[in-house]
């Protein structure tokens, strides 16, 4: 530990591999993980690790028995024991030392309804043993009574994501409503035993769900409980006003447990990554200063008497300072010392708590019990705290801590300048595709446009007006093979003139599609939601990317458009210019209505190209209101013509038509393959070869090695299977398993998976909807029906006879195992909720048949192990490889998207080589001497 507070490099490998550490289950595994962690570039060892990795001296079985006793002991430290049982004598000793408890179960990431009620029974236990031991113990005045009267003595945390797999701030009420199945029953018995419940506080997605179901429960059950309140959250203030203004209106008091809060990391990083506001206060001392103010406010709060409502404080915290200012503060308010209580963590902190208890304080332990596996992620986050620089207890007890900066007021920072708010990297600084033209959308260089954050109610109720509202407009889609040739002939007569036009003012005017439908992305949103089925996420993502395709080509073409000079050679001027290729056919898929019909047709337009736009005919509503944007933004009619028509007519007519200079094509295998065919065919009278630009289909592959963390890989499996019914390329559709872990990753997917709620998309609860039509339904029943002879099924989701969208035609997600490599569900793109099983008995073998498809376009490895990441990035041939996370939702600039083999031809939609498809490239020379004198000399 003191190795790795010196050396950065080395704190995180150690880290990284302690966590990966209880899914290892070979002497070997432990080994050649601690190897791989440990010789990371970067990583500076301490000596008797450095002489033992040199000489090769770190023996696979005595390595493995170290390294677990060591990692025992560590755990041994801050948690007390695999169950209540097994820390009883734990909780005992605390309490004969003075100090009480508040007892934690640890657990892994719920994922299933399964998962939930194990949670639940687990509380249940402990409630209905625990008061009749404990209560056994010595008359303790200080722990047993607050300056309101007695307390109970048995103390349980709970954090509600533990009690069901699927809460999400997007469904509020519900998720509320389904959390009651298991916490109503908690509650009640702990109200019959006397047992207290506070509700940890988790991430700030959660928060309004916790504080809802908190205050229901208050409302509706007679038991004694408390809330955590986070201080490191920007909207502590607000909170702290909003829950005691609510607490004094009870006729019993709450307690408030008031901490800073755990997920600093994660909260900044995700805001970050998603382009939000961040949450929580970017300096320490603003946190401090926020805990402070939020102290007063309970302390205000605070009941003199019993028989009142109102807040009890406790206070999270080991910072002597922040423990200080609310006693101080109390005794101000006349409360005596039994109005507050100081908690802090099991192994953290003992001599400020003994400190504490004997000045009469209530000290009370926040102790959690569980496996080594599942609470991992708890210790990996107590090492971080007790080796951070920001840590209170790590500063006091440095030799030469000042006891003066230690007790520093925070508030004097306050009228700084907050970093936070500049954000880390700042948007376009975090892309290296931040290309930037004065002319071009006011100089702006490119971000992406951020996805809704559901869990603001205000998002949610605009959002939710706009689903109600939505009317997908009725389209004739009768085009023949006459209106094709009419649209390529005005395309046509429409081309020089905007080939010609100055580039940045096309640019502009694709921007101006951008500003167009972001005014309007909720109503986008809505109707395709309602055309096709999406959800609401899927929806919002859909049209975001479709912005950000505009946004992205716009600058891109401008950057295209400069003429770029070639060498400095005096007497020659040589430089290459891109220039449009003439018409182009726009033949899009349903999948992404909107964003790959306008990314494919902005890129044709922004460089100089006219287009004829053919839809599909499953999203020709939603094209339809894509191609009056076009116009409505001062894209020339003729420019960009509409041709709602069917593929086999009008389609197939445009991909042949001689004047056609360039198709650009998403959808299946087979349509794909017939346009290339049709496209190497040449008219006479034709003046150019045929430039075709084709993204086809996906059979994708995740990789789930030995070492992965199974509560992230079960959810992005889970994710990258189903999410829109697994109708995107980009679904996975294999999954191979490496190693023992096989039966016990399946039981969790298959739950996991079980769990999600089959309904209509308009509804924001629903996660299954329907898929696109008869026809999908039909031919995706065909695939489960040989998968069934095929392989063996481990889930087949029955559709339920109600909530659903009326009219559409739904199919259950199915997984199947024991997959052969030859079935014919394990090699066909099924584009619908199947899913296939696979085993492997090592990584190598795993990579081999992720390769052994034909399509290459997205894949996947969850593994923490440094060795096989990297030989996944070499060796993993798809288009797009995802490591540790899911394999969908690809971004603009981010992740340039496209696959090869039997996937497409390889440029990447939102790169920046994918606007060479739509040019062609001419060199210009200049011999610049003249009478042997150049203007260079
Ligand atoms: P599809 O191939 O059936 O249809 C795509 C488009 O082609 C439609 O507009 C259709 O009308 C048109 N079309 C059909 N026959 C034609 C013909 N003979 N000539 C010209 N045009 C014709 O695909 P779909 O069902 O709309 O979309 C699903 C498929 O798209 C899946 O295979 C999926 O993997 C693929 N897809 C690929 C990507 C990618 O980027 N690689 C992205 C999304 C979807």
């Amino acid at each position: 530990m003191q190795w790795a507070m010196r050396d950065p490099g080395f704190k995180t490998q150690l880290f990284r591999f302690v966590d990966a550490f209880p899914r290892l289950s070979t002497p070997s595994d432990v080994h050649d993980h601690l190897v791989d962690y440990l010789t990371q570039p970067d990583v500076k060892l301490p000596p008797f690790l450095e002489t033992g990795l040199k000489a090769g001296r770190l023996a696979k079985g005595t390595m493995t028995k170290v390294v677990t006793k060591l990692i025992s002991t560590m755990g041994e430290t801050f948690i007390a024991g695999r169950d209540a049982h097994d820390a009883l004598p734990t909780l005992e000793k605390l309490w004969r030392s003075g100090i009480g408890f508040t007892v934690d179960v640890l657990g892994e990431a719920c994922v299933s309804a399964e998962e939930a009620i194990r949670y639940r029974d687990r509380y249940l236990q402990l409630i209905e043993t625990l008061p009749s031991l404990v209560s056994k113990w010595n008359e303790d005045p200080v722990l047993d009574t607050d300056h309101l009267g007695p307390i109970p003595r048995t103390n349980l945390s709970i954090k509600i994501s533990a009690l069901h797999s699927e809460l999400d701030p997007i469904d509020l009420d519900h998720s509320v409503d389904a959390l009651f199945e298991n916490l109503g029953p908690i509650l009640e018995a702990a109200g019959r035993h006397g047992v207290f419940v506070n509700f940890d506080m988790e991430s700030h997605a959660m928060k309004d769900i916790t504080i809802a179901a908190f205050m229901r429960a208050v409302e509706t059950i007679p038991f004694e409980g408390g809330l955590a309140m986070q201080a490191y959250l920007r909207s502590g203030d607000d909170d702290a006003r909003w829950v005691a203004g609510w607490a004094k209106t009870l006729d019993r008091p709450i307690t408030v447990r008031l901490v800073k809060g755990a997920y600093w990391d994660y909260e900044t990083i995700h805001a970050e990554e998603m382009d939000w506001p961040v949450p929580v206060w970017s300096r320490k001392a603003d946190t401090d200063a926020c805990f402070e103010r939020m102290t007063a406010v309970f302390l205000e709060a605070t009941p003199p008497n019993a028989g009142e409502g109102g807040i009890k404080l406790a206070l999270g915290s080991h910072n002597a300072r922040s423990i200080a200012y609310a006693l101080a503060l109390a005794e101000h308010h006349g409360l005596p010392r039994s109005a507050v209580e100081v908690q802090m963590l099991h192994g953290m902190g003992g001599q400020l708590k003994h400190a504490a208890r004997a000045m009469q304080l209530r000290v009370r332990e926040y102790v959690p019990v569980g496996e080594m596996v599942p609470g991992m992620a708890y210790l990996v986050r107590r090492l971080l705290e007790n080796t951070s620089n920001e840590s209170w207890l790590l500063a006091s007890q440095s030799g030469d801590a000042d006891i003066a900066t230690l007790l520093s007021s925070p508030h004097k920072h306050r009228s700084d300048a907050d970093p936070g708010l500049a954000r880390i990297g700042g948007r376009a600084e975090r892309h290296n595709l931040s290309y930037s033209h004065p002319a071009v959308g006011d100089g702006r260089p490119f971000a992406n446009e951020p996805l809704r954050d559901f869990s603001d109610a205000s998002t949610r109720t605009t959002f939710e007006s706009a689903v109600a509202a939505a009317a997908v407009p009725a389209v004739d889609f009768g085009a023949t093979e006459a209106d094709a040739d009419d649209a390529v002939r005005r395309a046509a007569g429409a081309f020089p003139a905007w080939r010609d036009r100055p580039q940045h003012e096309r640019s502009n005017l694709i921007i101006r599609v951008a500003g167009l439908m972001r005014e309007r992305r909720d109503e986008l949103s809505a109707i395709i939601i309602e055309e096709v089925g999406k959800d609401w996420r899927g929806a919002d993502a859909d049209v975001c990317e479709a912005i950000d395709f505009c946004e992205f080509y716009a600058r891109e073409a401008a950057r295209l458009g400069n003429a770029t000079r070639l060498g400095s050679f005096i007497g020659e001027h040589n430089e290459l210019r891109h220039e449009a290729r003439g018409v182009a056919a726009i033949i899009s898929p349903w999948n992404f209505p909107l964003a790959i019909l306008c990314g494919m047709t902005t890129a044709a337009l922004a460089v100089g190209n006219t287009a004829v736009i053919k839809p599909s005919a499953q999203s020709k509503g939603i094209a339809r209101v894509f191609h009056g944007i076009l116009g409505e933004a001062g894209i020339p009619p003729d420019v960009a013509v509409f041709l709602p028509g069917p593929g086999r007519t009008a389609g197939a007519r445009l991909v042949r038509h001689k004047d056609i200079s360039v198709i650009a094509f998403t959808g299946s295998k087979a349509v794909g393959l017939d346009i290339i065919a049709a496209a190497g065919l040449t008219a006479d009278d034709q003046a150019h070869v045929k430039h075709v630009v084709c993204e086809m289909g996906g059979k994708n592959a995740i990789i789930i090695d030995s070492s992965a963390d199974f509560d992230a890989a079960v959810l992005d499996v889970r994710s990258s299977a189903f999410a829109f019914q697994g109708q995107k390329c980009s679904a996975a559709s294999r999954v191979i398993i490496v190693g023992p872990g096989h039966d016990e990753f399946v039981d969790r997917l298959v739950a996991s998976t079980a769990a999600l709620t089959i309904g209509d998309p308009t509804d924001p609860g629903t996660d299954i909807g329907p898929v696109i039509d008869k026809q999908a339904h039909d031919s995706i029943m065909g695939y489960i029906e040989k998968g069934k002879r095929e392989a063996t099924t481990a889930l087949a989701m029955e559709v339920p006879d109600h909530g659903l969208m009326a009219g559409r035609h739904y199919v259950g997600p199915h997984i199947f195992v024991d997959v052969p490599e030859t079935a014919t569900i394990a090699l066909e793109e099924i584009f619908g909720p199947v899913l296939s099983v696979f085993k492997a008995a090592t990584f190598d073998e795993a990579l081999r048949m992720a390769n052994a498809s034909r399509y290459k376009l997205t894949g996947g490895v969850h593994s923490r192990r440094p060795a096989h990441l990297e030989q996944a990035r070499r060796e993993f041939r798809v288009g797009n490889l995802y490591l540790n996370r899911a394999i969908t939702g690809a971004l603009v600039g981010r992740q340039p998207f496209g696959g090869f083999g039997m996937s497409g031809l390889g440029s990447k939609a939102g790169g920046s080589e994918y606007l060479l498809h739509f040019v062609q490239p001419r060199a210009v020379t200049e011999n610049t001497m003249r009478r042997g004198f150049a203007p260079e000399l």
